[in-house]
């Protein structure tokens, strides 16, 4: 087995990377290297629900590490403005229910669609956003019964692994990337990862073309194994030492740029968002994450359309008077993937193996996928390239699955007041994505006839985009005519009975944070003004919370 590994990054990528593997891989050494001045992109605060498994995985419990990186809950992304007429709709971590055989969605298309919304007629989790409701009482339960033994807080993990994910996780995480990124750093660094600050100036390669050595300013050569490029877009080792090509996206998504803020919010008298929020803007579109203390916002343009200067000037328009003060961060996007994640010694992971545009939030879940395939494919005494190609394969289904699923998103709006709407719905998509649009007009999306390639989502966020974006198959499906509705239509009543239910017992977000936070027990580490109008009584407050009971 390859006995030493170096990371190069200390982002997101880095310091998950390293954490996982710390504990995957008993009896190597490994060392991450990350250049203190080279600042990580900063952005990359909401998650997919499959997030909940690398927690579990290192054993971490939420009210350990959640109250350190301001986390708080997301339940779904709303979807705002992305049609014509304007409106919204949720895209819920929450499967449809089955009724004889049939998805609700199959069931509304037949009994409620000129009557209520999908959403909210088919899932629950549209409800708890609308009131910002946590999704766990204040005991610990989760509201949804399916999952409620299945990853108890404090029970043991029956799987942390995406491979054997079985379940819909009902929520992911919103959290500030930063603090995430120490906290993992001190995580490892406890467990025997050796951190390295300085910057790498130079990769050196063997004769065969694989990485000997990288060369840093301070602390001289640095060899291993195994060598992980977690350097986010400029991909150090894979793309440039390496020469590995990479394959743009750009012929499907057109969005480049983004304009990045922070904006400190009092989430007592604001209350908490559980969702994370896509509204569509005139060249792309806003993100919107609620932390506990802030909001994470960021526009999603492209620069064919619209200048840095003009997109920021938009976004702050949008925003209004809460954003005057913050600083905007620009940042240049790098669209498509690096054609092989894996080459020779080296593997690449997070922005330098690829990135789609933040709209589902993939990121982060493209680097556990990544450190996840790295397990299963770990090389033994020399590196298999069979097992290179698979691991290859296995990273770039998953990669451009996704980017399909984005593609959806824009080419079946029916939005056309700019140019930037315009064009992406005249793009020449691939024809296999054309082929299934052609059919969920006419059939609703199902596990037979969506991308079977592990990629992250199920056929399920597919019929809920057609649904969302307007697309209604013109009948429903034949095989219901002669069918009962009955209990087809007790589904519907439970669905808003245990919705109505949900809102009235579950605690609001803030509520159940700020007993996760007491709950903590740790010294505080800053005390954080923007919370409260009296930071010093906040901090005497934390202090005595943060006494042994
Ligand atoms: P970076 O954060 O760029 O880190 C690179 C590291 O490499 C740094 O530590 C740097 O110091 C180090 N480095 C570079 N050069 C050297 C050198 N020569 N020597 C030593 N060290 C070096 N993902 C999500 O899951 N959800 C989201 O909501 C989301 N939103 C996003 C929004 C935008 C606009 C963008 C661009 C991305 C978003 N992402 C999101 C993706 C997410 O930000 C990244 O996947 C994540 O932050 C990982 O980045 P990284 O660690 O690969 O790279």
């Amino acid at each position: 087995m390859a006995k030493s590994i170096v990371i190069v990054g200390g982002g997101s990528s880095g310091w998950m990377t390293a954490s996982y593997l710390r504990k995957a891989l008993k009896g190597v050494d490994i060392t991450l290297v990350e250049a203190p001045h080279i600042k990580t992109i900063g952005v990359g605060e909401a998650t997919f629900s499959t997030i909940k498994l690398f927690f579990d995985y290192l054993g971490l419990e939420e009210h350990e590490w959640m109250p350190r990186c301001n986390a708080a809950y997301k339940l779904a992304i709303k979807f705002v403005n992305w049609r014509k007429q304007g409106g919204h709709f949720y895209h819920p971590f929450q499967r449809y229910d089955m009724v004889d055989g049939y998805s609700s969605a199959e069931w509304w298309l037949k009994l409620k669609r000129n009557q209520e919304a999908f959403d909210y007629s088919c899932f629950t989790i549209p409800a708890l956003c609308d009131a910002k409701r946590s999704p766990r009482y204040l005991d610990g339960r989760v509201f949804d019964e399916k999952v409620q033994n299945y990853f108890a807080d404090g029970d043991r993990v029956p799987n942390a692994f995406l491979a054997e994910h079985a379940v819909q996780y009902p929520y992911a995480y919103h959290f500030d990337a930063g603090l995430l990124a120490n906290f993992l750093e001190e995580h490892s660094t406890q467990r025997g990862v050796r951190k390295v600050a300085d910057e790498v100036m130079e990769v050196a390669l063997k004769e065969d073309g694989s990485i000997s050595h990288i060369v840093t300013k301070n602390n001289g050569p640095i060899s291993g194994d195994l060598f992980v490029d977690c350097t986010g877009f400029r991909g150090l080792l894979i793309n440039q030492a390496l020469k590995e090509p990479f394959i743009s996206f750009s012929d499907v998504l057109l969005n480049d740029s983004a304009v990045a803020l922070q904006v400190p919010v009092d989430v007592r008298s604001r209350g908490m968002e559980p969702f994370t929020t896509a509204t569509a803007l005139s060249a792309g579109w806003c993100w919107n994450i609620p932390l506990y203390g802030r909001l994470g916002t960021g526009y999603v343009y492209s620069s064919q359309f619209l200048s840095k200067d003009e997109a920021e000037a938009e976004f702050r328009a949008y925003l209004g008077p809460m954003a005057d003060e913050c600083k905007a961060n620009h940042i240049k996007m790098r669209i498509g993937r690096t054609r092989n994640s894996w080459v020779k010694n080296c593997v690449a992971i997070g922005l330098s193996s690829g990135f789609v545009e933040p709209l589902e939030s993939t990121g982060i879940f493209f680097i556990q996928h990544g450190i996840e395939e790295l397990v299963n494919h770990f090389p033994g005494a020399e590196i298999d390239e069979a097992v290179v190609r698979s691991y290859n394969q296995t990273v770039a289904h998953a990669i451009d699955g996704v980017k399909d699923f984005l593609t959806l998103h824009y080419c079946v709006t029916d939005r056309d007041d700019t140019p930037f709407w315009q064009a992406v719905r005249n793009i020449k998509v691939p024809d296999h994505v054309a082929e299934s649009v052609e059919l969920w007009n006419r059939r609703l999306p199902n596990a037979k006839n969506t991308n079977p390639a592990y990629h992250g989502f199920e056929s399920y966020s597919y019929s809920v985009m057609m649904l969302g974006l307007g697309h209604e198959p013109a009948t429903s499906l034949p095989a219901l005519d002669g069918m009962d509705d009955t209990n087809a239509l007790e589904m519907f009543r439970n669905v808003k009975k245990r919705s109505e239910y949900l809102v009235s017992t579950l605690p609001s977000q803030f509520e159940y944070l700020t007993h996760v936070r007491q709950r903590a027990r740790r010294e505080p580490v800053a005390p954080e003004p923007y919370l409260y109008d009296d930071a010093s009584q906040l901090w005497r407050e934390l202090v005595a919370l943060n006494q042994p009971a």
